[in-house]
Order: structure tokens, then C-alpha cells, then sequence
């Protein structure tokens, strides 16, 4: 008989995977608290589930997790996860500390059909969609990789892959995520990130997670030639997403913007940025470019970042300048790959 993977079942799924076991559905709640709560794999531990049962778990369950291939502590304290996810296959996900939280930054499919031009893992045709128990998989690892007195805060889905090109394996691991009697993250501690799918964002309106978009461009042409997908949808109908997410949800939306030298990065852009987003309840993270070879693309100078952030600013926007973390073990935004053996893993900091 074919086991199942834990951790691909919400609470919900695996009491209804239980009943149809011939099992009491309350056991999904006992395997919830033993295996996210208490973080017990040992079943000999689990006191108060029959033995009977326990006996039967490892013929149902596969409770391993993606192994751990490379990890990598940045200058910064940026960590990098790469993980094995079969046939030859690696992900990355980014351990992101930052005054009073720990943010995880996690993977949904190995490579990417987005293409976005400023990015490395859009270089990549997807190869595959993870599964649920992969993206959980990588928090769980993360976890277990961290000293007793450091605990993850945050979740972020933007590392490689849109996941809204994933959204049941996505939409599943968000409900393990948030799951009270288990890791019991808020969803407002989990941020979904896309390119602009525009058709799928109720997904994660209806999830209560936080919405992120990765903007780049303040006109459709410009947009266009730096993110393909906004041939599909342009800016006023991600926008009109945007808007009804909020208003639905009440929360604020966060736009990414990519500051690449000479194509978003003008104050002209700044202006028109304001007002293209100041319709929508928002913040603006502005991000200089993070350099990876053969992108064809520049960093804008420090002082032209801080002249655009300035003029977002002197507008009333809400604007944040991501600081980059992880440069030097290419952990930073847009730097991730799984052709590990086909890139450098390090770089050498300014
Ligand atoms: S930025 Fe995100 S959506 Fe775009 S190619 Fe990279 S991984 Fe895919």
C-alpha cells in the first residue's frame, strides 16, 4: 500500500482521510497537536493515542521532509536553505531576520513560467509545482534548523515560483500554516506575493492571507517587456483587483517595485508610481536590483534610490525601501535558483 504524505493534509482533509480509514476523526486533532504542536515524530511518545493506532502510522504516513542540500549564513544574518525535491531537482528558501521578527521566505515550484526579466528563477522554465507537503516541508526544516531561542514569525510565498501558478498545493499549506492547534501562525503573519495573476487573487482574498504584488513598471509598455504576464492582464485590471481585495479585506496591498537603472528607476517613475497605486490602500516596497549574471540589467546608484524613494515620500506615500539581504550567498529578491551547480553561491560584498 502507498503511504501519504502528513504533511499535504489540513486538519480538515485528514479527519476526513481518517474516517475513511475506519478511524475516529478526533485523531486528526491528536496527530495535529503531537506532530506540529510538540514537534514529536516518535509515535512510541504520542501517550494518549491507542496503541493500535500507532501501530498502523507508518504504513499510512511519510513524514519525511525535503533534505537539506546547503545552508548558508549570509554576512547579514540572511540564511539560505537549498533543499532536494527529487530527480535532480533543488529549491531555496530565505530565513530573513529583522528587528523583532523572523520572516521565511518559501518556494512553490521548481523554476518559474512568469519570466520576469529582472529575475534569475524566471530563467527557468517551471519544471514542477510543489506539493503541499514541500512547501510545509521547508518551514518545517527551517524550524528544526534554528537555535531553541529563535522561532519563525513570518511566512512570505515569494521565492521561486508564482504561486498563484500553485494555488491548491499554496491555498493547502496555508491552512497547515495557520492551523491554531499546530504551528498556528496569524494569517496576517503570511503574505502571498504574485506577479499579477489577476483571475486568482480572490484565492488569497478568500484565504485572509496579505496580498503582495510585484508591480515594475508604471505603464503598460514598460511593465510588459519587464513582466510577460502583463500582456495577459495589465496594470488597471491588476490594479482593480487590488482595490477589491482591499475592500473586502480591509487590508493594505503591498506593491513590489524593482528599481532597474534607466527603465523604472526615474523620479518621473516615482510620480507616475504614486499616482497609478494611490487608489489602492497600499504600501510601496522599492527595491534596487539585486545584480545576478547575465541579467542585462543595472542597480541604480544608492543616491538615486534614496531620491526615489524621496519623491514617493514628498508625495504621502507609504514607502518602504527593502533593505537587500543575503547578497553575497545570492539570497536576495530575484537571486534564487535551483541550478545550483551551474551558478556561484557566493559573491563578494562591496
Ligand atoms: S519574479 Fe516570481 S513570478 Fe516572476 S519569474 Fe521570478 S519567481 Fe516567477
Amino acid at each position: 500500500m502507498s503511504r501519504y504524505h502528513f504533511f499535504d493534509f489540513s486538519l480538515e482533509d485528514l479527519g476526513d482521510f481518517l474516517v475513511e480509514q475506519g478511524e475516529k476523526r478526533f485523531r486528526a486533532t491528536q496527530l495535529y497537536k503531537w506532530v506540529y504542536g510538540h514537534k514529536v515524530q516518535d509515535f512510541s511518545q504520542m501517550t494518549d493515542i491507542s496503541k493500535s493506532f500507532r501501530e498502523k502510522l507508518p504504513d499510512l504516513f511519510d513524514f519525511s521532509l525535503p533534505p537539506v542540500v546547503s545552508d548558508r549564513t549570509s554576512v547579514d544574518g540572511t540564511r539560505k536553505f537549498l533543499f532536494d525535491v527529487g530527480d535532480g531537482d533543488t529549491i531555496e528558501a530565505v530565513l530573513i531576520p529583522s528587528p523583532g521578527r523572523l520572516t521565511l521566505c518559501l518556494s512553490t515550484q521548481v523554476g518559474c513560467n512568469m519570466a520576469c526579466k529582472f529575475c534569475f528563477t524566471g530563467k527557468m522554465k517551471m519544471k514542477r509545482r510543489l506539493k503541499a507537503h514541500e512547501i510545509v516541508g521547508q518551514f518545517l526544516q527551517a524550524d528544526r534548523l534554528l537555535g531553541s531561542d529563535q522561532r519563525i514569525s513570518n511566512i512570505v510565498y515569494m521565492g521561486m515560483g508564482e504561486p498563484l501558478d500553485n494555488p491548491e498545493n499554496v491555498l493547502t499549506s496555508i491552512q497547515i500554516f495557520n492551523t491554531t492547534i499546530g504551528i498556528g501562525l496569524s494569517r496576517k503573519r503570511i503574505t502571498v506575493s504574485t506577479s499579477g495573476l489577476v483571475d486568482r487573487i480572490p484565492l488569497i482574498t478568500e484565504s485572509g492571507a496579505r496580498l503582495a504584488v510585484s508591480l515594475n513598471g508604471v505603464n503598460d509598455e514598460v511593465r510588459s517587456q519587464v513582466m510577460p504576464i502583463n500582456n495577459k492582464w495589465n496594470i488597471k485590471e491588476l490594479l482593480d483587483a487590488c482595490v477589491e481585495h482591499c475592500r473586502i479585506t480591509k487590508d493594505k496591498v503591498t506593491f513590489e517595485y524593482v528599481l532597474l537603472k534607466g527603465v523604472t528607476d526615474s523620479i518621473e517613475d516615482a510620480r507616475q508610481l504614486y499616482k497609478i497605486t494611490r487608489r489602492v490602500p497600499c504600501k510601496i516596497n522599492i527595491i534596487p536590483f539585486n545584480e545576478h549574471p547575465g541579467s542585462g540589467f543595472s542597480r541604480p546608484s544608492d543616491s538615486q534610490v534614496v531620491r526615489f524613494q524621496e519623491e514617493l515620500m514628498k508625495l504621502g506615500a507609504h514607502v518602504l525601501l527593502r533593505r537587500t539581504k543575503g547578497r553575497d550567498i545570492y539570497a536576495a529578491c530575484g537571486q534564487l535558483t535551483s541550478a545550483h551547480k551551474e551558478h556561484p553561491q557566493t559573491m563578494p560584498v562591496q
